[in-house]
């Protein structure tokens, strides 16, 4: 047996208001005639967070569109026009959901990696680290803050650049980022951190590590959506604790059946991540019957609506796609369903789960 070593974000900061210490902590990192990179989500645009960057000399900032999940061509051209702009970069900081964070991960690993950052999909694959990266999360749940990915959507596939050059430097945990998230938007994102729990603690893959962050991260979630009668400035901390929490759990286990299936909704239909895993784990009573009673519980209580029939009248080649991505991913069925998966998830079963979405 091979344990995984794995890396994990250089540092942490948490707390309302630790945003205001982003010029302190960037600037030993700052290198002359070098800009630092604000990558920030569209959502922010003229808005006051913008107001409180700490923007000096050359500094750039760049609103992310984020309407799309990242996508290679989009890295690839966020990183050739910094190269071209100003040949390199003091560093890139990350501000936004997951796809933001994603986004400034996979932009400062490809300032300093030659070719595509299709050519990097897949495990271990990058060779040189990024520019000096920073996280700072606006939405709760993805935990893409600590994960040693970047999601991307490449011409073939939709995989992530997996490696130890992938985590942020530095992590800037403020939860007062997150309090104008819309209601919808923080129930699916943070749905994505419940579902990452009850994938790792019912997972095979589990451990004592795994589940230690994987129990605690559960029981944020459940005092947010289970127990809370309303929103308040608490809820935003909790959750935000969850994701790092979650995500820590899955770092050393694995998602499971609620992930992979989703991975196929969002290839071939582009469904969110977070919605998608919602709308799948809405029809898995056979995998997860407690968590699943659970879930659909939190979604009456919040008042959710979640899609249904949205594989309604695809042709049999595009449930083919979808069920070629979802069987690729074969970690996260085995951590599901033991070693024997295949004989228990075959296509055809995989179709009608399909089919029920
Ligand atoms: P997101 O980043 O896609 O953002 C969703 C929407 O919320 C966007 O319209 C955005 O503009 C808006 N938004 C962000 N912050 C806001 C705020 N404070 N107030 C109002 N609106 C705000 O959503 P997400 O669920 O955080 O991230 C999903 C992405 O994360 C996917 O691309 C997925 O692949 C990725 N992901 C990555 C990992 C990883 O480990 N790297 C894990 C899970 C998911
Ligand atoms: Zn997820």
């Amino acid at each position: 047996m091979k344990f995984r070593n794995f890396k994990m974000v250089g540092y942490v900061v948490y707390g309302r208001g630790s945003f205001n210490q982003l010029d302190e902590i960037i600037a030993p990192y700052r290198q002359k005639d070098k800009p630092m990179i604000f990558l920030i989500d569209h959502f922010f645009l003229g808005g006051p967070l913008i107001d409180r960057l700490p923007i000096r000399g050359k500094d750039k900032i760049i609103f992310a569109d984020v309407t799309y999940e990242p996508k290679t061509i989009y890295v690839d051209f966020l990183s050739q026009q910094l190269k071209e702009d100003f040949g390199s970069v003091s560093g890139i900081i990350g501000i936004g959901g997951g796809s933001a964070m994603d986004l400034a991960k996979a932009v400062s690993l490809m300032m300093n990696n030659p070719g595509s950052s299709a050519d990097y999909q897949g495990w271990d694959l990058v060779k040189i680290p990024g520019v000096y990266k920073v996280g700072i999360p606006t939405l709760s749940g993805t935990g893409a803050e600590v994960s040693r990915t970047t999601v991307l959507t490449g011409p073939t596939k939709k995989l992530g650049i997996n490696s130890d050059f992938t985590p942020f430097d530095q992590i800037i945990l403020d939860p007062e980022l997150t309090a104008d998230a819309p209601a919808l938007q923080r129930f699916y994102t943070g749905m994505d951190c419940y579902i990452h729990c009850i994938e790792s603690l019912e997972g095979t893959y589990l451990n004592e590590f795994s589940k230690s962050y994987g129990e605690k991260a559960l029981q944020l979630c459940r005092d947010v959506f289970v127990k809370k009668e309303n929103w308040g400035a608490d809820s935003d901390d909790k959750l935000m604790m969850a994701s790092y929490a979650g995500g820590m759990s899955i770092a050393y286990s694995q998602v499971g059946v609620a992930h992979a299936v989703s991975y196929g909704l969002g290839y071939l239909l582009g469904t969110k991540h977070g919605i998608g895993n919602c709308i799948v784990m809405n029809h898995l009573e056979e995998y997860y019957p407690l968590a699943v009673k659970e879930f659909k519980y939190m979604v009456e209580k919040n008042n959710i609506p979640i899609p249904a029939g949205i594989t309604k009248g695809l042709s049999n080649a595009q449930f083919d796609t979808m069920i070629n991505v979802a069987i690729g991913m074969r970690p996260l069925w085995e951590n599901a369903l033991g070693k024997d998966w295949e004989k228990i998830m075959t296509r055809e079963k995989l179709k009608a789960l399909y089919e029920r979405l």
